[in-house]
């Protein structure tokens, strides 16, 4: 049995944040992170319009990147002293997410981080607010998904939330608020929604719903992104939708190993984080390689290499015309093509990488890869990722 959940409503286009004005409520929290949205005037605006909506509101800011526990349970607090019956998360993924969780301890203050960490097991939500989500980024498509990833930094851990009960009620997404997007942010972020679709399209999970959200997501993502890296601001609308449609595909289908990988490596070394998208850029060919052993993940990569036009006689040289396509593309958005151009030093990959293989095993996103990978495996093909190596095992 499947199941396939995404909002209710999706606003899109110029001037989507206008609808706000249509909503339904009493009284709406707005959930926002550091200044931008302030600085851009966006902020200003959902209050005008929550307000022309008849509503009273209260402004919840400063959520940092990688929103920690605290701020989850003062945001919670907040809500608890205000009772929104709305919730308006508006930002990168970061306010977001961290709304999300608010939500779930607003409506359910006993509740604990451990028992909501449990895949699929949330309380029901909506008893107390319906939940509206506004992104500024255009790539981790928190406004459509099912997920959200807190830190507790005391602990040392990241606790990743999966459950359809917190997929948005409501997702806006406007170009406007992402028009001022930096250029290296448009290519990670763009590199991350291409890896978002495809790892769904091949995922285990796969499904004729997520099928054609994802490959609509790639054919975009190629025929948009470098024109949206290069500024063209009609190019970089239709990046925004890409990665929507590329959140729709993932949230039901998850993802793969592409992600395990970057899940483990982002803050690994001394040499500096590596930002998401970046990560999956460049372990994206490789995985693709590996993955391609498996007949039927062969088969769905060909698929996606005829569905964007590239050549080849045999399936085998269609998935190899598109791991060039990935590689063609990183050169253009100036993604380096191993770890080692990332400037990972040499030492500290090799003391580390076989711990970092077996954590990235053991990541969420292994189980619903298309084919199986052992910790031993797992560290072969992270060092293709090093040196560049040929993965072939
Ligand atoms: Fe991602």
């Amino acid at each position: 049995m499947g199941r396939f959940t995404l909002p209710r409503d999706l606003y899109y286009g110029k001037d989507a944040l206008e609808n706000l004005k249509n909503l339904d409520g009493k009284k709406a929290i707005v959930v926002t992170g550091g200044s931008s949205m302030r600085r851009g005037g966006f902020l200003a605006k959902v209050e005008e319009y929550l307000k022309e909506a008849g509503m009273e509101v209260k402004i919840f800011e400063g959520v940092e990147p990688d929103p920690s526990v605290e701020t989850v349970m003062k945001g919670a607090e907040e809500m608890r002293g205000f009772e929104p019956d709305v919730i308006v998360a508006i930002g990168g993924g970061s306010p977001i997410d961290a709304a999300k969780a608010m939500w779930a301890f607003y409506e359910y203050p006993d509740t604990t981080f451990e028992d909501l960490c449990i895949p699929f097991n949330f309380p029901k939500l909506r008893q107390k607010a319906i939940f509206v989500a506004i992104p500024s980024t255009s790539g981790t498509a928190t406004e459509v998904t099912a997920f959200s990833v807190i830190t507790d930094y005391a602990k040392g851990v990241k606790y990743p939330l999966a459950d359809f009960e917190i997929t948005p009620d409501v997702a806006i997404v406007d170009p406007a608020l992402v028009a001022t997007l930096p250029e290296k942010q448009v290519a990670y972020t763009g590199m991350d929604a291409l890896t978002h679709a495809i790892e769904a399209y091949v995922s285990t999970l796969n499904s004729p719903f997520t099928d054609p959200l994802a490959i609509k997501a790639i054919e975009m993502v190629f025929d948009y992104l470098p024109q949206s890296y290069a500024g063209d601001m009609d190019a970089r609308e239709q990046m925004h939708y890409a990665q929507c449609l590329a959140g729709q595909a993932f949230s039901n289908a998850l993802l793969g190993i592409v992600h395990s990988m970057a899940h483990k490596t982002g803050a690994a070394f001394s040499t500096g984080h590596i930002p998401h998208g970046c990560a999956n850029a460049i372990y994206l060919p490789y995985v693709i390689k590996y993955n391609a052993h498996e007949p039927e993940a062969m088969r769905r990569y060909a698929d996606i290499a005829r569905r964007i036009g590239l050549g080849g006689t045999s399936e085998k040289a269609q998935v190899n015309a598109l791991i060039a396509k990935i590689d063609e593309f990183n050169v253009k958005l100036n993604i380096p093509k191993t770890l080692k151009d990332f400037g990972i030093k040499e030492d500290e990959f090799k003391e580390k990488v076989a711990k970092i293989a077996e954590l990235a095993v053991g990541d969420a996103c292994t189980g619903s890869n298309p084919r199986e990978i052992t910790p031993e495996q797992m560290e072969k093909l992270f060092v293709c990722t090093y040196y560049g190596t040929e993965v072939d095992f």
